[in-house]
């Protein structure tokens, strides 16, 4: 079995075999999130910032599952000061696992929480699960390393973030889709909060004019991978 499946806001969960992953797992205090940690078999956790839209509830699964937290090093370490498991790494860092391998690349956005005064540099996550890549973009703005990672990895599946004000736009989303190349692009970031709320059938429409799928998974939606 393998699967990526939504939880809404820019949180995921790829399940492959005995596997499970989780993304930027912000469940408690997301309105479309309806996703019970406790009853999933959860063995990596992946964090791209400290923001607690996407650390989330890492901290609580890390200790009621065992899964370490990988994430940028000094997310890391504080996710280690508050009792959870962690690894950590920094951009340009890649990790193999079972189920395939991870790298941190480059984000163009801030990490920090009242908590933490600063997290390290934000990520965003390349996944290679046996031979599909997903790129998860995490927060981030229009950035050139769009077209590195496109031409380099060639994702097929790209999670990219659409709401605005805290991330780049649909319209930017739309020029980094071209960008990355990507086969599908899966918006996030979206409609969570009053601010970031869009109509996301223009995303929709907008890509299949430049000849892309997009696909806009609700809460729980899946896709095989
Ligand atoms: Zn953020």
């Amino acid at each position: 079995m393998r699967k990526l499946t939504y939880l809404g806001h820019s949180a995921f969960f790829i399940e492959k075999d005995w596997d499970g992953i989780l993304i930027d797992p912000f469940i408690t205090g997301n309105p479309s999130a309806n996703f019970d940690y406790k009853t999933k078999r959860i063995t990596h956790i992946i964090v791209t910032h400290a923001h607690l839209d996407h650390l989330g509830d890492a901290i609580a699964i890390s200790k009621h599952s065992g899964a370490p937290i990988i994430a940028v090093f000094e997310l890391a370490n504080y996710c280690i000061e508050k009792g959870a498991k962690a690894i950590g790494v920094n951009i340009g860092g890649k990790l193999k696992f079972n189920w395939g391998s991870v790298k941190f690349l480059p984000a163009v956005h801030s990490s920090s929480n009242p908590d933490l005064p600063y997290g390290g540099l934000a990520a965003s996550l390349l996944f290679d699960i046996d031979g599909t890549t997903i790129y998860h973009a995490g927060d981030t703005a229009l950035m050139p390393d769009f077209s590195l990672i496109g031409e380099l990895y060639n994702p097929y599946y790209a999670l990219l973030p659409v709401g605005g004000y805290y991330t780049m736009d649909m319209n930017d989303a739309a020029i980094a889709a071209k960008m990355l190349y990507a086969m599908e692009v899966i918006p996030m970031h979206y409609n969570t909060f009053p601010n970031i709320k869009v109509d996301i059938q223009k995303f929709v429409d907008m890509l299949e004019a430049q000849g892309q799928k997009c696909l806009p998974l609700k809460a729980n939606e899946y896709v095989e991978l």
